[in-house]
């Protein structure tokens, strides 16, 4: 068996706004292996959004190839994206989005109700990936009660608790102070060793590579650099 879970090649997205053609992605080749853990470093603009949607399903490229995990996803329909998003992908959000009437743990239950577990086959999973966060104490609180930092726990474990193959984050990272931003890298960094996923995330920060084992750079819609 390969140990690329993600092969993408010559990868194009366009988008025209009027009259003109935003070459977002200029294509991109990139390969990433199972269990790695990969920045996306670019400033605003450079196409890190436009190429995590892509490599997450949400978006389908202008041109190009994409193989996940062995299957051609560029050539799949919307219910089949569906269906790979909700079964092999965890999604962490620069803005957390968590559900805001229910609590951590009802956040962290909800990916497992939709594919089908019952909620007393889940509970004790959800209970363990909740403390593998630090949030034990915090179980019932709504996402208004926590902080920042302690959202974007909550997010990842959300994305976690499905055992997906890959978890992209997308500026997960954005929202916070310096020290909750190494804090939140750090707690993804163990994770990764833990679990098998893929961790995927971006970023324009430079002071947050501490814990990164491999740093591509974008920009203008190109990768630059590739350093592991
Ligand atoms: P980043 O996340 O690195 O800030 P983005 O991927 O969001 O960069 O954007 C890359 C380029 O593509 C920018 O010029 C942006 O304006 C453009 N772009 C992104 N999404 C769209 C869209 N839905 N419609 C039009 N232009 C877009
Ligand atoms: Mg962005």
């Amino acid at each position: 068996m390969s140990n690329t879970i993600i092969r993408i090649k010559e990868l194009k997205r366009e988008f025209t706004v009027g009259s003109e053609l935003v070459r977002a992605l200029k294509g991109v080749d990139v390969s990433i292996n199972k269990n790695e853990y990969v920045a996306m470093m670019g400033p605003s603009g450079s196409g890190k959004s436009t190429l995590m949607n892509l490599l997450g399903c949400l978006d389908t490229p202008t041109s190009g190839a994409y193989n996940l995990n062995g299957t051609d996803v560029s050539s799949l329909e919307d219910n089949d994206l569906a269906r790979i998003r909700n079964k092999e992908i965890g999604f962490i959000f620069q803005t957390y989005n968590l559900l805001p009437v229910y609590s951590v743990y009802e956040n962290v239950l909800f990916p497992l109700l939709l594919n089908g577990s019952k909620e007393k086959d889940a509970r004790e999973r959800v209970m363990n990936i909740v403390s593998k966060v630090g949030l034990s104490d915090q179980i019932k609180k709504k996402p208004s009660q926590l902080s920042g930092g302690q959202c974007q726990r909550v997010a990842i474990a959300r994305a976690l608790v499905k055992d997906p193959l890959l978890i992209l984050a997308d500026e997960p990272t954005a929202n916070l102070d310096s020290k909750n931003s190494l804090q939140i890298l750090e707690l993804m960094s163990d994770l990764n060793e833990q679990y098998k996923a893929a961790v995927v995330f971006s970023t324009h920060d430079e002071k947050v590579t501490r814990y990164v084992r491999r740093e591509v750079g974008l920009e203008d819609g190109e990768i630059i650099s590739d350093k592991q």
